[in-house]
Parts: structure tokens; C-alpha cells; sequence
């Protein structure tokens, strides 16, 4: 087993991380630039080093990483999600260096990495994708011809795409017209690749993904399904598992194509295959994500398996002590992403100070979280502050203690999309306990909510207001 792994993250990423290190007796080295200085994932690690002065490029300096790795005799590097997870040259890099790196190898993220690689990849092991281009557009008349043939809705995408940017649905040609060339100059922009593809926008559609986990000895495994369906601009907000919408026998069905899609690519460690399922229970692969997800501790809850901690025991090269038979489903977990911004204001970010900070606790509630009073939410990064996780042995019990930990659950002094959530919590869309992507725009009502839920909240309002007027 490892001795010293360095965390190549931060925040509640790296926190997560650093706790199943301690738990396998694993020591943990945190990174972190001078801004993060009070991070608290530099405070929960065994040993952290700085790395750079500039907040965002320091975390993405490959060479600097591999090097403190290195100097510190790290035996492996684990890359979280977001900053270089799905960089093929860093983890090629990483092992170069005689170093391990948690997670699949270089040809499987670059196999998954380009969208339309990986749709290829699919069609090829038999794997049902959505209709589409074959591989990126050449030009605005190709598109123009295919979406004839498809029909509209069509979704134009980045082929390089992530976090759902470079994402534009058309629902007419004029609109494909409009969107082609933005949609090739914002690929360009947020990812250096201009490479833009079809796909047939599904109507209405559940975003289903499966949680694989491969070991090195040929075995593959899935642990079943989240549906995180409930998005703003294409990104996750809330995320269940298991899919209300999902039967035992589609959830085995769609399980084993999962597992086949892993296979294909000789996918080793964690991974997630991302669905679309149609009203009608068609289902298409959309994409793979060749890392840990943000959403995994929902998976932790149903099934009892700590992601982490096995994603380590892989990159070691143990076999899994489980088989697919081993697995069950234990009730039903709620993830709810609190970010710091506003979601009245289209989900504005809203860095800032954290003047107060209670999070909730209890029977089956669970916080990742990386913040604290007097914590300075820096504006560099995600949005992203923490993660409410709930488990209930039933849906209707599980949304009940959903209520209660959001209610319990006290920031203040930046907004958040706590009140929403609490809302959401609320309601009857929400409790029904099957919901489609359009969940947000079909229910308008939801973003229509007191942001101010304590009078103490009121008093601060109606004082910042009259302070701004008199130009305090
Ligand atoms: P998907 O690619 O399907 O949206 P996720 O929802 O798991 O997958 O999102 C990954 C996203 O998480 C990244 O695109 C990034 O915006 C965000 N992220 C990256 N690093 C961190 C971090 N350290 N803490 C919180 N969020 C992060
Ligand atoms: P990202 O890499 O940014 O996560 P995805 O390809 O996973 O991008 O798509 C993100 C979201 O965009 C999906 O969860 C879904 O809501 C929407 N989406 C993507 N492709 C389609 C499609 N063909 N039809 C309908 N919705 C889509
Ligand atoms: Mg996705």
C-alpha cells in the first residue's frame, strides 16, 4: 500500500480526500498557493506545500507538481475533479516519474476525453450513443444538412467540453446559423479546441450516470446509478441516488452497458457514464467523466463503498474484495451542491466573507465542506463551497430529512443556493421524486422564494439598504 500520497486539489475535493487517506493510515501532502494559505485543506493535511503565487495556474503547474511529488517521495498523486483530472500529459507525467497516479491511464482519459472520440469508441462496442455527427462538423453547411436529416431540436457541442459550457441547443435552422460560429469561438476560448459536433437534443431527458469501478486485474464493476437531473445552464444542482425513474430490470440493463463501455476502453479505477433516458426509458450514452464525480458521496451513502479508499486500493493494484453480485442498494441519498451564488440573480457567483457558519448534523447527514467563519471565499475558483449529503431508508423519509438538515443548515454573509434548496425541499415537484432537466424552467415558482428566512437576516437587510441610500 501507499505511504504518501499528494492531493492535487483543493478546497472540499481535497479535503474528502485527505480523510480517506488518514482512514487507509495513508499520509496526505496538500498543495496551495499563497491566497489559500487558510484553506482548511492545508490545515487537514499531514504535510502541505506551497506551490506558487498565482491562484488558479499554480494548482495547473504540471512540472511543479511532479517535482514536489518527487522531493517529498510521494508514492502516488491523487488529481480530485476539476483542475487536472482529466489531463492525459499529467497523468502520463505523473508515471513517468515512477509515481502512481489514482486514477485510469493516459489512452483511456484521452479515448473519453474528446467527446466525439468517445462516441466513436462507443458505436463500437455496441453502445447505444445519441444520434449525432460522426465526429466534429467541418462546416455551417454540413451542420445545416445533418440537422435537416435529424430534425430539430438539434445541440451543438464542444468536443472538448466539461462543466457544461460549450453547450447551445438550436431549435430552428435560423438558430443554428446564429449559434455555429459562437459555439466554436467559446469552444476555443474555454478550452483551446474548436472542435464542435451534432447531437439530436433529447426532450425532456433524465440525466442518468453509472458509477464504475475497474481494478487492474480485469474486473468492472458498477455501483448503480444517480439521476441528476435537477441542473441550472447544463450543471448539476441536486443529485439522487437511485433514479425514482429507473426499474430493477433498466438499472441491470443499463448497468451492463456501462460496464461495457468501461471495458472497451480498457478503463481502469473510478469512472462515470453519463445517460440520457428519454420519457419513454430509451437510453443513450452521452459521455464519460475518467475521474472521481463531485456527486459520489451519494453512491457512498446506497452502497456502504468508500469511492476514495478504493480508488486507492486500484491505483495499488489490490483486486476488489466485492463482485457485481455483492452489491445492494441501501435506501436513498440526496446530494444538494450549496454554492455561493445567487440563484436570483442566474446563479451569479457571490465570493465573499462567511460571517457565520452552522452546518447541520445527525442521523444520515453528511457536509463536505471546505468553509468556516471568517473564511474569504476566494472568486478564482468554483463556485462550489459545499456538499449536504442525506440518506433515508425510503424516498418520502429521506426528503423529509433532506428538510430538516437544510433547515438546520445556518451561512451567512455571502448568498447561496441554501434558501432554494429549502424550497425545493419543500415542494411537490421535488418529493414526486422524478423530474426531468427541464426541472427548474418548468417550475418557475421554485426561484420565487424569501431569500430572508430569520428576522435577523430582515434587520441586516433593511440596514444595508438605508446605509447604501444614505450613502453610508
Ligand atoms: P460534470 O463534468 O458531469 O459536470 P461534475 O458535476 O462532477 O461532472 O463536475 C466537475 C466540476 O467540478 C468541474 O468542472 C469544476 O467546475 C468543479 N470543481 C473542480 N474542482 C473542484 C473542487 N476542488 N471543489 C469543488 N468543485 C470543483
Ligand atoms: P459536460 O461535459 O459539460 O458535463 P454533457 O455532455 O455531460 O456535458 O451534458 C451536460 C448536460 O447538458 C446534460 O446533463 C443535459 O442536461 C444537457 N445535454 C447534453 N446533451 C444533450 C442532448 N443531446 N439532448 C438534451 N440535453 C443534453
Ligand atoms: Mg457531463
Amino acid at each position: 500500500m501507499f505511504k504518501r500520497i499528494l492531493v492535487a486539489n483543493r478546497g472540499e475535493c481535497a479535503i474528502r480526500i485527505i480523510r480517506s487517506c488518514r482512514e487507509l493510515g495513508i499520509e496526505s501532502v496538500a498543495i496551495y498557493t499563497q491566497e489559500d494559505a487558510h484553506a482548511l485543506h492545508v490545515k487537514k493535511a499531514d504535510k502541505a506545500v506551497l506551490i506558487g503565487p498565482d491562484p488558479v495556474k499554480s494548482y495547473l503547474n504540471i512540472h511543479r507538481i511532479v517535482d514536489i511529488a518527487t522531493e517529498l517521495g510521494c508514492d502516488a498523486v491523487h488529481p480530485g475533479y476539476g483542475f487536472l483530472s482529466e489531463n492525459a500529459d499529467f497523468a502520463e507525467r505523473i508515471t513517468s516519474a515512477g509515481i502512481a497516479y489514482i486514477g485510469p491511464s493516459p489512452s483511456a482519459i484521452r479515448d473519453m476525453g474528446d467527446k466525439t472520440r468517445a462516441r466513436e469508441a462507443m458505436i463500437a462496442a455496441g453502445v447505444p450513443v445519441v444520434p449525432g455527427s460522426d465526429g466534429a462538423l467541418g462546416s455551417l453547411d454540413e451542420a445545416l444538412s445533418l440537422a435537416r436529416e435529424m430534425g430539430y431540436p438539434v445541440m451543438l457541442k464542444a468536443a472538448a467540453g466539461g462543466g457544461g459550457r460549450g453547450i447551445r441547443r438550436c431549435n430552428d435552422e435560423g438558430e443554428l446559423r446564429e449559434n455555429y460560429e459562437i459555439t466554436r469561438r467559446e469552444a476555443l476560448a474555454a478550452f483551446g479546441d474548436d472542435a464542435v459536433f451534432m447531437e439530436k437534443c433529447i426532450v425532456q431527458p433524465h440525466h442518468i450516470e453509472f458509477q464504475v469501478l475497474a481494478d487492474q486485474h480485469g474486473h468492472c464493476v458498477h455501483l448503480f446509478e444517480r439521476d441528476c437531473s435537477i441542473q441550472r445552464r447544463n450543471q448539476k444542482l441536486i443529485e439522487i441516488a437511485p433514479s425514482n425513474f429507473l426499474d430493477d430490470e433498466l438499472r441491470a440493463r443499463m448497468g451492463e452497458v456501462a460496464v461495457r463501455a468501461a471495458k472497451a476502453v480498457n478503463y481502469v479505477n473510478a469512472g462515470t457514464v453519463e445517460f440520457l433516458v428519454d420519457a419513454d426509458r430509451n437510453f443513450w450514452f452521452m459521455e464519460m467523466n475518467t475521474r472521481l464525480q463531485v456527486e459520489h458521496p451519494i453512491t457512498e451513502a446506497v452502497t456502504g463503498k468508500d469511492l476514495v479508499a478504493e480508488q486507492i486500493k486500484v491505483a495499488a493494484g489490490l483486486p476488489l474484495d466485492f463482485t457485481q453480485d455483492d452489491l445492494r442498494l441501501f435506501g436513498h441519498a440526496i446530494e444538494f451542491r450549496i454554492n455561493a451564488e445567487d440563484p436570483k440573480n442566474n446563479f451569479l457567483p457571490t465570493p465573499g466573507e462567511i460571517t457565520r457558519y452552522h452546518s447541520p448534523g445527525g442521523f444520515g447527514v453528511r457536509v463536505d465542506g471546505c468553509v468556516y467563519p471568517g473564511y474569504v471565499i476566494p472568486p478564482h475558483y468554483d463556485s462550489m463551497c459545499a456538499k449536504l449529503t442525506v440518506w433515508g431508508p425510503t424516498w418520502p423519509l429521506t426528503v423529509t430529512r433532506a428538510c430538516r438538515a437544510l433547515a438546520e443548515y445556518d451561512i451567512r454573509g455571502v448568498r447561496t443556493t441554501l434558501p432554494l434548496y429549502r424550497h425545493i425541499a419543500k415542494s411537490e415537484a421535488f418529493s414526486g421524486g422524478v423530474f426531468h432537466t427541464g426541472f427548474l424552467d418548468e417550475h418557475p415558482e421554485l426561484l420565487d422564494y424569501q431569500p430572508y428566512e430569520r428576522r435577523e437576516d430582515i434587520a441586516a437587510a433593511v440596514a444595508a439598504a438605508i446605509a447604501a441610500h444614505a450613502g453610508l
